[in-house]
């Protein structure tokens, strides 16, 4: 059976020439980056190659870069890393963060929820684009406070800007990279300890690079120019297969619709059905989507992305996200839109 992929916010599959660069530094760049014999030196050298253009393309400066496994690991480093200093202060947080971002503020004991005064604030956490439904969120204003932005699902879908925040995190798996390479940016004088200690990442990451994921990362980044466009030019097949479901009945809606959003990602609420069934259905179908976060996923709770907007928890559990890969053909969401109002109609 053919399978069609809608899954793009859980994760992409790597770009070819990705595959072709991290194949070649596991055969031939083995080496230890920190070792200071030939084949260390080869290793530092694409390693140290591989930041700045990823710098570049951020608009950062190399050194300000700690490359991490994950956008959890470089969320639970960076916050943890803050809380010696800010730790006893008020955070203020977007209360539809991912949990990578949620679980690591928990035992803060100034957490206040957006929109809260932000007087006094020491730290301010708002992701840049959301998960779930797609909707961006521009940085919200808090005087004095470190700005942290996640910026996992916007990287790649919609232009990126830094100028607004202290620190951020971004993850290859998202942009046709390698899983095992991810971000963390921290503009210089952000009150930060390192929590995993080693010589690594001047001393801010301990652990031996992984140099494959890293350079895969690299040609994941250089292809970014063509993905944006890619997933601009998604919109218009994303909105075109809401009219339609929205035109099958007045029961159903799209969370978000008519805020600024991701160009790839359709929230929809289909009251009457519960998501997760309505996902299994279109599983067998041949269809991957999700009933919300990846990590949500088999959950029993619904999601708090959706609550936290002002929908009820049967509402919340009634939402199939569909996230469309770049270069997603028309005809390929003709199929899905096909097989949903068969799935709906049973
Ligand atoms: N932040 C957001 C907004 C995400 O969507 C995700 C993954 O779904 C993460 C963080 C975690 O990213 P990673 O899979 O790299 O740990």
């Amino acid at each position: 059976m053919e399978r069609y992929y809608f899954d793009a916010n859980a994760t992409t599959p790597p770009l070819p020439r990705v595959v072709e660069a991290v194949r070649a530094a596991m055969a031939e760049s083995w080496g230890n980056p920190t070792s200071t014999h030939r084949e260390g030196q080869r290793a530092r050298h694409l390693l140290e190659e591989a930041r700045r253009a990823i710098a570049a393309s951020l608009g950062v400066a190399p050194a300000e870069l700690v490359f991490c496994a994950s956008a959890t690991e470089a969320l639970h480093l960076l916050l943890r890393g803050l809380r010696p200093a800010l730790g006893d202060r008020p955070a203020l947080v977007f209360p539809g963060e991912h949990s990578a971002c949620l679980n690591p503020l928990a035992d803060w004991s100034g957490l206040r929820w957006l929109p809260a005064d932000p007087a006094g604030a020491a730290l301010l956490v708002q992701m840049a684009a959301s998960n779930e439904t797609g909707i961006l969120y521009p940085m919200p204003a808090a005087p004095g406070a470190a700005r942290i932005r996640d910026c996992a699902q916007a990287w790649g879908k919609v232009p990126v800007s830094l100028a607004d925040c202290d620190a951020a995190v971004f993850s290859g798996h998202k942009i046709g990279g390698p899983r095992g390479a991810a971000l963390l940016w921290l503009r210089p004088g952000l009150p930060w300890t390192a929590v995993l200690e080693g010589p690594q990442e001047r001393r801010r990451r301990g652990g031996t690079e992984d140099l494959p994921a890293i350079l895969g990362l690299a040609e994941a980044v250089a292809a970014l120019p063509e993905r944006l466009a890619g997933n601009a030019a998604l919109a218009p097949l994303r909105d075109a297969l809401e009219a339609e479901v929205l035109g099958w009945s007045a029961d159903y809606a799209v969370i978000g619709r008519d805020q600024p959003r991701l160009p790839n990602t359709s929230s929809l609420l289909l009251r009457g059905h519960t998501g997760e069934s309505v996902q299994i259905a279109l599983d067998l179908a041949g269809f991957a989507t999700s009933t919300g976060s990846a990590c949500h996923s088999g959950a029993t709770k619904p999601s708090h992305a959706i609550t936290t907007l002002g929908f009820a928890e049967a509402e919340a559990r009634s939402v199939l996200r569909v996230s469309l890969l770049p270069g997603t053909a028309p005809a390929a969401v003709a199929a899905l839109a096909a097989a949903l109002k068969r799935v709906l109609k049973r």
